[in-house]
């Protein structure tokens, strides 16, 4: 058995961590892999690596002193180096990046990805790993996006060199050799690329919590564990919210059918969560209840004589011109709506509608401010007649408005909008309704 593990940035937080990291990886020998992340927050009011380096790069280009920002960092590591009495020369590398800030020769994501360096120079020497560096491995084009081929081939060469290594996470190279980072969370990522590359048999991916949930335990208490999901079912609920792996984990694994298994460093006994390509033999109607609040849904009439599908065609175009992502559009004789996520549309509003008030044909336009939108989701849904019926009579039984509704041919996924009010209240009814009934008593 091959794995892959990577341990995020809150099982990496104190010296404490460190130990379960090493009683993990020590018991497991068919684990080849480690990806690590930046050292997280140790409690509430401490701050993550990554984030401090994002301040360390402003303050720096805004002539503000960094130093006692880059000194919290280096706090962090040199207390692990100590506690653990690791032997590894990190201060060089303190100073070396210093350095290159005062001379302005390093870019942005290149100082953030030290996190990630850092943790994985510490790690290897702790674990007695070799070291290898992302930037040989994951390779991303000038528009930030990976490079497969390449990134597999690298990790194919670099699994035959080292039987055992640390990989940190988070970042890769452009062709010019300059440093890429994934979006945030983004070690989830390099563990997907890692196993893919390593055509690993399983990834672990340890955090702080055992898994996935049938709903957010912040609104629902002590929710069902959801102890297997389908890749398919997962990118539904992480796409509407459901934060534990980053929503491009899963991409890389579908078609090698690499199975992660979510566990916790802090109670790596408990079963965790698997996710894969097929689950089976699960009893409930519902997997998982996901959603997020501050949706904005633009509704155009258009002039009876305008055909509706060439005015969707120019309206769609003036939200791609503006990089904005539709979530749904939902249609109906006269008028089609566009449903968008508040957040990614603030800053370029008034330019958008101003574009989108010249297009001929739009008779009127109208905008829903108050929309929040649930995913539930469930393969066990599928070819179930009455499964719908069931789910909606739990917003007509509790008084919920659903403003809107989505439920694609694949039928493990609906998408609803309530109003912002309704969100928490929506979630709890849904949950406290389905949680424990099986399918057999549909
Ligand atoms: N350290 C990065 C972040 O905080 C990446 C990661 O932890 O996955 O977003």
């Amino acid at each position: 058995m091959y794995k892959v593990c990577k341990f995020g940035g809150s099982s990496l937080a104190t010296a404490e961590e460190w130990k379960k990291v090493k009683d993990i990886v020590d018991h497991d020998d068919d684990l080849h892999i480690v990806v690590v992340s930046a050292i997280g927050k140790a409690d509430k009011k401490d701050n993550k690596v990554t984030d401090l380096l994002y301040l360390i790069y402003q303050h720096h280009k805004y002539h503000v002193d960094y130093m006692p920002l880059f000194e919290q960092v280096e706090a962090k590591y040199l207390a692990i180096k100590k506690e653990l009495q690791i032997n590894v020369d990190i201060e060089s590398e303190f100073e070396d990046v210093k350095e290159r800030l005062d001379q302005d020769t390093i870019s942005e994501d290149e100082l953030v990805s030290r996190g990630e360096y850092f943790s994985a120079k510490l790690m290897a020497a702790y674990l007695g790993f070799d070291f290898v560096d992302s930037m040989e491995l994951i390779n991303f084009d000038y528009n930030g996006k990976i490079v497969e081929p390449e990134t597999v081939e690298c990790i194919e060469r670099a699994v035959s060199v080292h039987d055992y290594m640390v990989v940190p996470g988070f970042y890769g190279s452009y062709p010019n050799y300059k440093i890429c980072l994934f979006s945030r969370g983004g070690s989830d990522v390099t563990g997907s690329y890692m196993a893919k590359g390593a055509h690993a048999d399983l990834y672990e991916n340890f955090t702080d919590v055992s898994g996935f949930y049938m709903a957010d335990p912040k609104i629902v208490e002590n929710p069902r564990h959801i102890s297997q999901i389908s890749y398919d079912e997962l990118r539904e609920l992480s796409y509407m919210g459901a934060s534990v792996l980053h929503e491009e984990t899963i991409l890389p694994l579908m078609d090698e059918d690499i199975p992660i298994l979510v566990l916790n460093t802090n109670c790596p006994e408990q079963p965790g969560t698997w996710v894969k390509k097929a689950v089976q033999g699960r009893k409930h109607l519902i997997t998982g209840i996901s959603g997020k609040k501050g949706f904005l849904a633009i509704t155009f009439f258009k002039e009876r004589s305008i055909d509706k599908l060439s005015l969707m065609m120019k309206v769609l175009s003036v939200f791609r011109a503006y990089h904005v992502p539709v979530e749904n559009i939902p249609t109906s004789i006269d008028s089609f709506c566009v449903v968008v996520e508040k957040n990614a549309i603030e800053e370029k509003y008034y330019d958008m509608i101003a574009d989108l008030k010249q297009i001929n044909g739009i008779a009127g336009i109208e905008e829903d401010e108050d929309i929040a939108l649930l995913a539930v989701v469930g393969g066990n849904m599928v070819k179930k007649a009455g499964s719908l019926g069931r789910i909606m009579s739990v917003f007509g039984d509790n008084n919920i408005n659903i403003k809107l509704i989505d439920w694609g041919l694949e039928e493990y996924n609906i998408l609803l909008g309530v109003s912002n009010a309704d969100f928490e209240k929506s979630i709890k009814t849904l949950y406290a309704r389905f949680a424990h009934e099986k399918i057999n008593n549909a």
